[in-house]
Protein backbone atom coordinates (compact mmCIF):
# COMPACT_ATOMS: atom_id res chain seq x y z
CA UNK A 1 0.00 0.00 0.00
CA UNK A 2 2.66 3.03 1.52
CA UNK A 3 6.24 1.74 1.30
CA UNK A 4 8.34 2.00 -1.97
CA UNK A 5 10.49 5.22 0.23
CA UNK A 6 14.43 4.71 0.64
CA UNK A 7 14.28 5.13 4.44
CA UNK A 8 11.16 2.15 4.90
CA UNK A 9 12.56 -1.01 5.69
CA UNK A 10 10.98 -4.40 4.92
CA UNK A 11 11.39 -7.44 7.51
CA UNK A 12 14.67 -8.02 7.80
CA UNK A 13 16.14 -11.24 9.84
CA UNK A 14 19.24 -10.09 10.45
CA UNK A 15 18.47 -7.39 12.77
CA UNK A 16 16.72 -9.84 15.47
CA UNK A 17 17.18 -9.05 18.70
CA UNK A 18 16.39 -11.75 21.29
CA UNK A 19 15.33 -10.50 24.86
CA UNK A 20 14.91 -14.20 26.26
CA UNK A 21 13.24 -14.84 29.59
CA UNK A 22 15.19 -16.07 32.58
CA UNK A 23 12.85 -18.56 34.13
CA UNK A 24 11.13 -21.25 31.91
CA UNK A 25 7.73 -22.30 32.22
CA UNK A 26 7.36 -26.23 32.65
CA UNK A 27 6.37 -27.84 29.76
CA UNK A 28 2.85 -29.57 30.25
CA UNK A 29 3.02 -33.34 29.57
CA UNK A 30 1.57 -34.04 25.90
CA UNK A 31 -2.00 -35.94 27.17
CA UNK A 32 -2.67 -32.69 29.22
CA UNK A 33 -3.01 -30.80 25.69
CA UNK A 34 -5.74 -29.70 23.77
CA UNK A 35 -5.86 -27.14 20.96
CA UNK A 36 -4.84 -24.06 21.88
CA UNK A 37 -5.28 -23.19 25.20
CA UNK A 38 -1.41 -22.69 26.11
CA UNK A 39 1.21 -20.85 25.19
CA UNK A 40 4.76 -20.55 24.82
CA UNK A 41 7.28 -18.31 26.42
CA UNK A 42 8.36 -16.31 23.75
CA UNK A 43 6.81 -14.08 20.95
CA UNK A 44 8.20 -12.42 17.56
CA UNK A 45 7.17 -9.30 17.54
CA UNK A 46 7.51 -6.21 14.60
CA UNK A 47 5.86 -3.43 13.72
CA UNK A 48 4.97 -0.96 10.88
CA UNK A 49 5.08 2.88 11.25
CA UNK A 50 4.65 4.75 7.77
CA UNK A 51 7.71 6.31 8.56
CA UNK A 52 10.32 3.56 8.97
CA UNK A 53 8.85 0.79 8.02
CA UNK A 54 9.23 -2.49 9.28
CA UNK A 55 10.82 -2.24 12.66
CA UNK A 56 14.24 -4.54 13.87
CA UNK A 57 12.07 -8.00 14.61
CA UNK A 58 12.40 -9.13 18.30
CA UNK A 59 11.83 -12.25 20.41
CA UNK A 60 10.56 -11.16 23.12
CA UNK A 61 8.84 -12.73 26.43
CA UNK A 62 5.22 -13.48 25.52
CA UNK A 63 2.81 -11.04 27.49
CA UNK A 64 -0.28 -8.41 27.34
CA UNK A 65 0.12 -5.60 24.88
CA UNK A 66 -0.99 -2.04 25.29
CA UNK A 67 -3.50 -0.97 22.22
CA UNK A 68 -4.71 2.57 21.97
CA UNK A 69 -8.55 2.63 22.20
CA UNK A 70 -8.51 4.08 19.19
CA UNK A 71 -6.34 1.54 17.04
CA UNK A 72 -7.83 0.68 13.62
CA UNK A 73 -7.86 -3.12 15.07
CA UNK A 74 -10.24 -2.50 17.66
CA UNK A 75 -11.96 -0.07 15.61
CA UNK A 76 -12.64 -1.71 12.28
CA UNK A 77 -11.23 -4.83 12.43
CA UNK A 78 -8.08 -4.97 10.78
CA UNK A 79 -6.81 -8.13 12.12
CA UNK A 80 -5.83 -11.27 10.00
CA UNK A 81 -4.02 -14.03 11.03
CA UNK A 82 -2.41 -17.38 10.05
CA UNK A 83 -2.06 -21.16 11.42
CA UNK A 84 0.70 -23.39 10.76
CA UNK A 85 1.93 -26.47 12.68
CA UNK A 86 5.77 -27.62 13.66
CA UNK A 87 6.24 -30.97 13.98
CA UNK A 88 9.51 -32.90 15.89
CA UNK A 89 10.89 -35.09 13.00
CA UNK A 90 12.61 -38.43 14.19
CA UNK A 91 16.08 -36.99 13.80
CA UNK A 92 15.02 -34.24 16.14
CA UNK A 93 14.29 -31.52 13.49
CA UNK A 94 11.33 -29.50 13.77
CA UNK A 95 9.77 -28.91 10.53
CA UNK A 96 7.12 -26.94 8.72
CA UNK A 97 4.21 -28.23 6.62
CA UNK A 98 4.29 -26.09 3.58
CA UNK A 99 5.14 -22.67 4.86
CA UNK A 100 5.35 -20.86 1.87
CA UNK A 101 1.36 -21.51 1.16
CA UNK A 102 0.73 -19.74 4.74
CA UNK A 103 3.13 -16.80 4.12
CA UNK A 104 1.62 -16.03 0.35
CA UNK A 105 -2.01 -16.46 1.65
CA UNK A 106 -1.13 -14.17 4.71
CA UNK A 107 0.15 -11.50 1.80
CA UNK A 108 -2.76 -11.73 0.55
CA UNK A 109 -4.95 -11.17 3.60
CA UNK A 110 -2.99 -8.33 4.75
CA UNK A 111 -3.46 -6.75 1.23
CA UNK A 112 -7.15 -7.13 1.14
CA UNK A 113 -7.46 -5.03 4.61
CA UNK A 114 -4.45 -2.51 2.93
CA UNK A 115 -2.20 -3.66 6.02
CA UNK A 116 1.41 -3.17 5.14
CA UNK A 117 3.05 -5.84 3.04
CA UNK A 118 5.94 -7.53 3.85
CA UNK A 119 8.78 -10.03 2.42
CA UNK A 120 7.09 -13.53 3.21
CA UNK A 121 10.57 -15.06 2.92
CA UNK A 122 11.61 -12.81 5.72
CA UNK A 123 8.99 -13.77 7.83
CA UNK A 124 9.38 -17.35 7.59
CA UNK A 125 12.72 -17.10 8.43
CA UNK A 126 11.58 -15.25 11.65
CA UNK A 127 8.95 -17.72 12.50
CA UNK A 128 11.92 -20.94 11.89
CA UNK A 129 13.83 -18.89 14.00
CA UNK A 130 11.16 -18.92 16.94
CA UNK A 131 10.52 -22.14 16.57
CA UNK A 132 14.08 -23.12 17.51
CA UNK A 133 14.13 -20.71 20.81
CA UNK A 134 11.07 -22.70 21.20
CA UNK A 135 12.09 -25.96 20.44
CA UNK A 136 11.18 -27.55 23.94
CA UNK A 137 8.03 -26.95 23.61
CA UNK A 138 7.39 -29.07 20.68
CA UNK A 139 5.40 -32.26 21.52
CA UNK A 140 6.56 -35.64 19.92
CA UNK A 141 3.25 -38.01 21.37
CA UNK A 142 1.26 -38.93 17.90
CA UNK A 143 -1.10 -35.94 16.63
CA UNK A 144 0.69 -33.23 18.89
CA UNK A 145 2.73 -30.27 17.28
CA UNK A 146 3.27 -27.00 18.19
CA UNK A 147 0.80 -24.69 16.20
CA UNK A 148 1.71 -21.27 14.98
CA UNK A 149 -0.34 -18.02 14.75
CA UNK A 150 1.09 -15.72 12.92
CA UNK A 151 -1.05 -12.55 13.64
CA UNK A 152 -1.33 -8.83 11.95
CA UNK A 153 -3.37 -5.88 13.34
CA UNK A 154 -3.51 -2.09 12.29
CA UNK A 155 -2.70 0.02 14.74
CA UNK A 156 -3.30 3.49 13.32
CA UNK A 157 -5.33 5.87 15.95
CA UNK A 158 -8.27 7.65 15.07
CA UNK A 159 -12.02 7.39 13.75
CA UNK A 160 -11.30 7.96 9.67
CA UNK A 161 -12.17 4.91 7.92
CA UNK A 162 -8.77 4.93 6.11
CA UNK A 163 -6.15 2.67 5.74
CA UNK A 164 -4.09 1.41 8.72
CA UNK A 165 -0.77 2.85 7.87
CA UNK A 166 0.96 1.72 11.24
CA UNK A 167 0.51 -1.93 12.22
CA UNK A 168 1.89 -4.82 14.74
CA UNK A 169 3.05 -8.64 13.93
CA UNK A 170 3.07 -10.99 16.04
CA UNK A 171 4.12 -14.80 15.98
CA UNK A 172 2.97 -16.66 18.87
CA UNK A 173 3.20 -20.29 19.63
CA UNK A 174 0.99 -23.08 21.75
CA UNK A 175 2.04 -26.56 22.38
CA UNK A 176 -1.35 -28.65 20.71
CA UNK A 177 -3.08 -31.92 21.33
CA UNK A 178 -5.39 -33.11 18.71
CA UNK A 179 -8.49 -30.75 17.70
CA UNK A 180 -11.01 -33.09 18.95
CA UNK A 181 -9.49 -35.51 21.75
CA UNK A 182 -9.43 -38.93 22.08
CA UNK A 183 -9.29 -41.32 18.67
CA UNK A 184 -10.49 -39.57 15.76
CA UNK A 185 -14.59 -39.79 16.14
CA UNK A 186 -16.85 -38.35 13.02
CA UNK A 187 -18.47 -35.12 13.71
CA UNK A 188 -22.38 -34.14 12.82
CA UNK A 189 -22.48 -30.88 11.09
CA UNK A 190 -26.10 -28.48 10.96
CA UNK A 191 -26.36 -27.46 6.94
CA UNK A 192 -27.08 -23.53 7.40
CA UNK A 193 -28.89 -22.02 4.57
CA UNK A 194 -30.00 -18.84 6.25
CA UNK A 195 -27.09 -17.67 7.39
CA UNK A 196 -24.19 -16.76 5.41
CA UNK A 197 -20.54 -17.40 5.71
CA UNK A 198 -19.36 -15.80 2.90
CA UNK A 199 -20.38 -14.76 -0.69
CA UNK A 200 -19.31 -13.24 -4.07
CA UNK A 201 -17.28 -9.95 -3.77
CA UNK A 202 -16.77 -10.99 0.11
CA UNK A 203 -13.81 -11.82 2.02
CA UNK A 204 -14.61 -15.27 2.60
CA UNK A 205 -11.25 -16.03 0.48
CA UNK A 206 -9.13 -14.21 2.62
CA UNK A 207 -8.19 -15.50 6.41
CA UNK A 208 -9.65 -12.12 8.03
CA UNK A 209 -10.49 -12.56 11.77
CA UNK A 210 -13.85 -10.26 10.98
CA UNK A 211 -15.01 -13.57 9.00
CA UNK A 212 -15.03 -15.67 12.30
CA UNK A 213 -16.96 -13.58 14.90
CA UNK A 214 -20.57 -13.99 12.64
CA UNK A 215 -20.03 -17.84 12.62
CA UNK A 216 -20.18 -17.65 16.23
CA UNK A 217 -23.66 -16.93 17.33
CA UNK A 218 -24.60 -19.79 14.52
CA UNK A 219 -22.07 -22.14 15.72
CA UNK A 220 -23.47 -22.11 19.09
CA UNK A 221 -26.83 -22.58 18.24
CA UNK A 222 -26.51 -25.38 15.79
CA UNK A 223 -23.92 -26.84 18.84
CA UNK A 224 -27.78 -26.50 21.43
CA UNK A 225 -29.16 -28.60 18.67
CA UNK A 226 -26.53 -31.63 18.77
CA UNK A 227 -24.46 -30.52 16.22
CA UNK A 228 -20.58 -30.21 16.13
CA UNK A 229 -19.97 -28.05 13.47
CA UNK A 230 -21.50 -25.73 10.21
CA UNK A 231 -21.78 -26.80 6.99
CA UNK A 232 -21.89 -23.32 5.27
CA UNK A 233 -24.26 -23.17 1.97
CA UNK A 234 -24.33 -20.42 -0.39
CA UNK A 235 -27.10 -19.42 -3.97
CA UNK A 236 -29.63 -20.50 -4.78
CA UNK A 237 -29.44 -23.92 -5.00
CA UNK A 238 -27.79 -23.85 -1.42
CA UNK A 239 -24.27 -25.65 -2.57
CA UNK A 240 -21.38 -26.28 -0.42
CA UNK A 241 -18.78 -24.34 1.26
CA UNK A 242 -16.85 -24.81 4.23
CA UNK A 243 -17.16 -27.47 7.61
CA UNK A 244 -16.91 -24.90 10.05
CA UNK A 245 -13.30 -23.70 10.01
CA UNK A 246 -12.18 -26.73 7.27
CA UNK A 247 -12.48 -27.07 3.51
CA UNK A 248 -15.05 -29.16 2.55
CA UNK A 249 -14.12 -33.24 0.30
CA UNK A 250 -17.31 -34.83 -0.78
CA UNK A 251 -16.65 -38.91 -2.12
CA UNK A 252 -19.07 -40.46 -4.16
CA UNK A 253 -18.84 -44.23 -5.91
CA UNK A 254 -19.30 -44.82 -9.34
CA UNK A 255 -20.76 -48.27 -10.43
CA UNK A 256 -17.79 -49.28 -11.62
CA UNK A 257 -16.27 -49.31 -8.26
CA UNK A 258 -14.42 -45.61 -9.29
CA UNK A 259 -14.55 -42.81 -7.15
CA UNK A 260 -15.40 -38.89 -7.70
CA UNK A 261 -13.34 -36.76 -5.21
CA UNK A 262 -15.02 -33.14 -4.69
CA UNK A 263 -14.32 -30.48 -3.07
CA UNK A 264 -16.01 -26.81 -3.81
CA UNK A 265 -13.96 -24.41 -6.24
CA UNK A 266 -11.80 -21.72 -4.75
CA UNK A 267 -14.74 -18.97 -6.32
CA UNK A 268 -13.50 -16.22 -3.49
CA UNK A 269 -16.41 -18.06 -0.53
CA UNK A 270 -13.61 -20.80 -0.22
CA UNK A 271 -10.05 -20.48 2.24
CA UNK A 272 -7.44 -21.24 -0.19
CA UNK A 273 -6.96 -24.24 2.71
CA UNK A 274 -3.62 -25.95 2.79
CA UNK A 275 -5.09 -28.91 3.47
CA UNK A 276 -6.82 -29.27 0.65
CA UNK A 277 -4.67 -28.13 -1.66
CA UNK A 278 -2.26 -31.31 -0.33
CA UNK A 279 -5.69 -33.40 -0.61
CA UNK A 280 -5.90 -32.42 -4.32
CA UNK A 281 -2.20 -32.34 -4.79
CA UNK A 282 -2.38 -36.11 -3.23
CA UNK A 283 -5.47 -37.64 -4.76
CA UNK A 284 -4.38 -35.77 -8.66
CA UNK A 285 -1.07 -37.96 -7.82
CA UNK A 286 -2.32 -41.23 -7.04
CA UNK A 287 -3.83 -41.07 -10.87
CA UNK A 288 -0.40 -39.82 -12.15
CA UNK A 289 2.29 -41.78 -11.03
CA UNK A 290 2.26 -41.76 -7.44
CA UNK A 291 -0.59 -43.90 -5.67
CA UNK A 292 -1.09 -43.44 -2.49
CA UNK A 293 -0.45 -45.77 0.77
CA UNK A 294 -3.40 -47.69 1.33
CA UNK A 295 -5.45 -47.18 -1.63
CA UNK A 296 -5.27 -50.00 -4.26
CA UNK A 297 -3.03 -48.18 -6.95
CA UNK A 298 -5.59 -49.38 -9.56
CA UNK A 299 -8.60 -47.31 -8.00
CA UNK A 300 -9.82 -44.60 -9.92
CA UNK A 301 -10.17 -41.30 -8.39
CA UNK A 302 -12.19 -38.70 -10.31
CA UNK A 303 -10.76 -35.54 -8.63
CA UNK A 304 -13.02 -32.28 -9.23
CA UNK A 305 -13.39 -29.05 -7.90
CA UNK A 306 -16.75 -28.06 -8.71
CA UNK A 307 -19.96 -26.93 -6.39
CA UNK A 308 -22.32 -29.40 -5.13
CA UNK A 309 -25.90 -28.39 -4.29
CA UNK A 310 -27.41 -29.63 -1.46
CA UNK A 311 -29.82 -31.31 -3.06
CA UNK A 312 -27.43 -33.60 -5.03
CA UNK A 313 -25.97 -34.16 -1.72
CA UNK A 314 -29.25 -35.83 -0.41
CA UNK A 315 -29.80 -37.36 -3.91
CA UNK A 316 -26.33 -39.10 -3.28
CA UNK A 317 -27.06 -40.11 -0.19
CA UNK A 318 -30.81 -41.75 -0.92
CA UNK A 319 -29.29 -43.08 -3.52
CA UNK A 320 -26.47 -45.24 -1.91
CA UNK A 321 -23.95 -43.52 -3.66
CA UNK A 322 -22.47 -41.05 -1.08
CA UNK A 323 -19.38 -43.26 0.21
CA UNK A 324 -17.64 -40.24 2.11
CA UNK A 325 -17.93 -36.71 3.83
CA UNK A 326 -14.44 -35.30 5.28
CA UNK A 327 -13.85 -31.66 6.26
CA UNK A 328 -9.56 -30.87 6.24
CA UNK A 329 -7.35 -28.26 7.91
CA UNK A 330 -4.36 -27.88 9.84
CA UNK A 331 -5.99 -27.87 13.38
CA UNK A 332 -7.38 -31.04 13.07
CA UNK A 333 -5.81 -32.40 9.69
CA UNK A 334 -8.71 -34.18 8.52
CA UNK A 335 -12.22 -35.43 10.43
CA UNK A 336 -14.97 -37.33 8.95
CA UNK A 337 -18.13 -36.40 9.09
CA UNK A 338 -21.49 -39.15 9.71
CA UNK A 339 -24.79 -36.91 10.41
CA UNK A 340 -25.28 -33.46 8.76
CA UNK A 341 -28.92 -31.88 9.62
CA UNK A 342 -30.60 -29.90 6.73
CA UNK A 343 -33.84 -28.34 6.41
CA UNK A 344 -36.75 -27.62 8.71
CA UNK A 345 -37.41 -31.07 9.10
CA UNK A 346 -33.99 -31.85 10.22
CA UNK A 347 -33.17 -33.98 7.46
CA UNK A 348 -30.64 -36.45 8.32
CA UNK A 349 -27.97 -37.81 5.61
CA UNK A 350 -26.22 -40.77 6.88
CA UNK A 351 -23.25 -42.41 5.45
CA UNK A 352 -22.08 -46.39 5.90
CA UNK A 353 -18.82 -45.28 6.68
CA UNK A 354 -19.31 -47.32 9.74
CA UNK A 355 -18.74 -46.44 13.59
CA UNK A 356 -15.23 -44.66 12.60
CA UNK A 357 -16.82 -42.80 9.94
CA UNK A 358 -13.67 -42.73 7.90
CA UNK A 359 -14.03 -44.65 4.66
CA UNK A 360 -11.07 -45.67 2.37
CA UNK A 361 -10.18 -42.13 1.14
CA UNK A 362 -10.05 -40.02 4.42
CA UNK A 363 -7.84 -42.85 6.08
CA UNK A 364 -5.66 -43.20 3.34
CA UNK A 365 -4.95 -39.31 2.76
CA UNK A 366 -5.12 -38.59 6.51
CA UNK A 367 -2.34 -40.91 7.52
CA UNK A 368 -0.31 -39.61 3.95
CA UNK A 369 -0.93 -36.02 4.75
CA UNK A 370 0.26 -37.02 8.73
CA UNK A 371 3.26 -39.11 7.81
CA UNK A 372 4.80 -36.07 5.70
CA UNK A 373 4.31 -33.60 8.45
CA UNK A 374 5.66 -35.54 10.80
CA UNK A 375 8.74 -36.79 8.55
CA UNK A 376 7.94 -40.65 8.91
CA UNK A 377 8.25 -39.64 4.93
CA UNK A 378 10.61 -37.91 3.00
CA UNK A 379 8.97 -34.78 1.01
CA UNK A 380 9.34 -31.56 -0.50
CA UNK A 381 6.66 -30.45 1.58
CA UNK A 382 8.07 -30.83 4.82
CA UNK A 383 10.55 -27.99 4.96
CA UNK A 384 13.26 -27.93 7.70
CA UNK A 385 13.60 -24.87 10.41
N1 LIG B 1 -11.54 -22.78 6.01
C1 LIG B 1 -11.49 -21.90 7.02
C2 LIG B 1 -12.59 -20.91 7.18
C3 LIG B 1 -10.40 -21.92 7.92
O1 LIG B 1 -10.34 -21.06 8.93
C4 LIG B 1 -9.38 -22.89 7.72
C5 LIG B 1 -8.22 -22.95 8.67
N2 LIG B 1 -7.17 -22.12 8.23
C6 LIG B 1 -9.48 -23.78 6.64
C7 LIG B 1 -10.58 -23.70 5.81
C8 LIG B 1 -8.41 -24.80 6.37
O2 LIG B 1 -7.24 -24.19 5.89
P1 LIG B 1 -5.81 -24.83 6.17
O3 LIG B 1 -5.84 -26.20 5.58
O4 LIG B 1 -4.86 -23.93 5.48
O5 LIG B 1 -5.63 -24.86 7.64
Amino acid sequence: VQQETEHVHDIDPSKLTLHLKSELTPVPAPETLTFGTVHTDHMLVLNYSPELGWSAPSIEPYGPMQVDPMASCIQYATNIFEGMKAYMGADGRPRLFRPDLNMARMKRSADRLALPPFDEQALLKLIKTLVMVEKRWIPTAPGCSLYIRPTMFGTRCGFGVTPSTSATLLVILSPSGPYFPGPVRPISLYAESRVRRAWPGGTGGHKLALNYAPTLRPTHDASLQGYNQILWLFGDDDHLGEVGQMNAFVVLRREDGSLDVITPPLDGTILPGVTRQSVLDLTRAHMLNAPIPGLPAELTLHVQERHMPIAELVEHSEAGRLAEVFGVGTAAVLVPINRIGYGEEGKEIAEETGASGFGPVAKAVREEIMAIQEARRTHVWSVPC
